[in-house]
């Protein structure tokens, strides 16, 4: 169960399935969240999100958000929305972008169908 829907990089750890974390702001965050570096880089700028940041998006955030996995190529837009509509606006967009359509169950990045059996148009998962 998450209790924290997102973090200042604009990923929205509410569709992340990982079980083992509550998610970017929260306190149940594994090792290798600690260390990353938008979370404390933004925490010591005092930023809620980096589209705030003059830096943005700086070289590390960049490769970050151009890599293999497709759910990272959601921050560049997640950004801009947030940047243009705010906070508020853009997790009630989330929430419905990641809820089944049929039923309006939660439902997670990469998931291919919901449990209700409605088919979901998910991205492959990268090699
Ligand atoms: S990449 Fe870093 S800032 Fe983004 S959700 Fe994960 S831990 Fe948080
Ligand atoms: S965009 Fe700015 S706040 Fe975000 S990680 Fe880069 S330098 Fe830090
Ligand atoms: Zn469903």
């Amino acid at each position: 169960m998450k209790t924290s829907h997102y973090g200042p990089c604009s990923l929205y750890c509410g569709a992340c399935g990982a079980t083992d974390c509550g998610g970017c702001q929260s306190d149940r965050i594994d090792k290798s969240i600690e260390k990353c570096k938008f979370r404390r880089c933004s925490k010591e700028k005092g930023l809620e999100f980096c589209c705030f940041c003059g830096e943005y998006p700086c070289k590390e955030l960049h490769t970050f958000m151009t890599d293999k996995w497709p759910h990272h190529w959601t921050m560049e837009p997640n950004l801009t929305f947030i940047k243009e509509h705010g906070k508020k606006a853009w997790l009630e967009a989330q929430e419905r972008q990641w809820s089944c359509a049929d039923c309006g169950a939660r439902i997670m990045w990469y998931q291919k169908e919901c449990p209700c059996g409605f088919s979901l148009d998910a991205w492959p998962v990268p090699d």
